[in-house]
């Protein structure tokens, strides 16, 4: 009889064990290299046809933070809001501007217009799949001019998809933890320094080497001031480290309020664009005026 039961016990710990792994087995997994082709159509309809494209770098971060800092960060920040909120996530896209790094190892900067017909060639191709969204999250400081360009020319020909950009913006209650927990001058923290040493700290501690962090100068250097005037080799001229801030200062807390901060708001803009019908509308009665 004891037998029998423990025969019986052992046969219901298989099956649940079974069931566990059959469960795991069936989720359905956000990044667009993780699915199988035959979950394709169940993506598009749990994603509203949305994919996210996450923009990272491959560049410098000063002597102690990894090369692909940018990329992690996003990549992270897709992951954890998919979620939430379900999104397919393209794969790892590093191909942006950064010519400015070109001095320093590791820095992957493709030719100007490769990176231009790469962007525009991978959301065509993205929208081939059936996604009618996409939705770019970028996560390095010389990208955005190049996005918003990409942006603004996407109405010079009609296309059957939109494409929308991620921008973050502070509160006041979020603006209160950040001021309250950072330690170095904010004005300053930018590549690779508090906030951005505290997001690594964060999300892969396991690549950074705090050890290093003082072994650079991370100060603006302030060899090139013409008032009113842009000039290519500006970030050059202030940070020939490719390291703004002090990365030294960072800590883990600074990085989790920032990631999370991010997050939210990244999980909000998603089911804001996954739920949006006015864009791709006016989209269509612009380009039917522009063809009158
Ligand atoms: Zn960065």
């Amino acid at each position: 009889m004891v037998k029998a039961i423990k025969r019986a016990t052992c046969l219901l710990i298989m099956l649940s064990l079974l069931n566990t792994q059959f469960t795991c087995a069936q989720e359905l997994h956000s990044r667009w290299d993780e699915l199988v082709a035959s979950d394709w159509p169940k993506a598009l309809k749990l994603s509203d046809s949305t994919c996210i494209l996450p923009i990272g770098i491959l560049e410098k971060h000063g002597p102690h933070v990894p090369i692909g800092s940018d990329l992690i960060q996003v990549r992270e920040w897709a992951a954890r809001a998919t979620k939430r909120e379900y999104a397919v996530v393209f794969p790892d896209y590093f191909y942006g501007q950064i010519n400015e790094a070109r001095h320093q190892p590791g820095t992957f900067a493709l030719p100007e217009r490769v990176v231009w017909d790469l962007l525009e060639a991978t959301c065509d191709e993205i929208a081939r799949n059936g996604f009618k969204k996409i939705l770019i999250i970028n996560g390095h400081g010389g990208n955005p001019e190049l996005i918003r360009y990409f942006m603004q020319t996407r109405l010079e020909k009609q296309r059957d998809y939109a494409v929308y950009f991620f921008e973050p913006h502070s509160d006041s209650a979020y603006a209160k933890k950040l001021s309250a927990l950072h330690k170095s001058d904010p004005a300053g923290d930018q590549h690779a320094g508090e906030r951005e040493t505290s997001s690594l700290l964060y999300l892969r501690p396991d690549l950074v080497k705090m050890d290093s962090a003082t072994n650079e100068s991370g100060a603006n250097q302030k060899r090139l001031n013409i008032p009113n005037v842009y000039t290519a080799i500006w970030w050059y001229a202030d940070y020939p480290n490719h390291y703004a801030g002090e990365g030294a200062k960072a800590t883990r807390e600074l990085g989790q309020l920032v990631n999370e901060h991010f997050i939210d708001q990244l999980v909000t803009a998603l089911k804001d664009v996954k739920t949006d019908t006015r864009t791709l509308a006016l989209q269509k009665e612009f380009f039917d005026r522009v063809k009158k």
